[in-house]
């Protein structure tokens, strides 16, 4: 067994959103970002998917990006993970998940609904500038 590199910390009820959100965006990709403060994750921001081809991919618009990046902005928090989710395949990043990730220096939490009606499950990532993928362990909290 490989040791994991690294926790990522969610409370469960956030979770339990988030589930929520990429479901009822089935079958196409749902997306959003988690904030943290002071190194804990503080909150969820579900967003439309603005990606052109929503059923491939996924992308947050500009306009919600700003939006979000100001109210983090409130509490003097950080944009700490993108969610997404992969409706028909495993959840792993894909070479353009990849290439945007070794950007923007966000974990990722992948979601797959590929056994759809069943409920998704998540994994974490953290991908290098390199291109370098490693796998964390997300742990839910109460
Ligand atoms: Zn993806």
């Amino acid at each position: 067994m490989v040791a994991e590199a690294f926790v990522v910390r969610i409370p469960r009820t956030m979770y339990s959103e988030m589930v929520a959100h990429v479901t009822a965006g089935y079958p196409n990709e749902a997306c959003g970002l988690l904030a943290s403060k002071d190194g804990r994750v503080v909150k969820n921001y579900p967003t439309p998917n603005a990606a052109e081809h929503p059923d491939d991919f996924s992308e947050i618009s500009p306009q919600d990006l700003l939006r979000i990046a100001n109210d983090i902005d409130t509490y003097d928090g950080e944009m700490f993970a993108y969610y997404h989710s992969h409706p028909r395949s495993e959840a792993y990043p894909s070479a353009r998940d990849i290439e945007w990730a070794r950007r923007n220096g966000l974990y990722y939490i992948i979601f797959s609904l590929q056994y759809h009606p069943e409920p998704p499950y998540a994994r974490v990532f953290s991908i290098q500038a390199d291109g370098s993928v490693s796998e964390g362990k997300l742990e839910l909290t109460d």
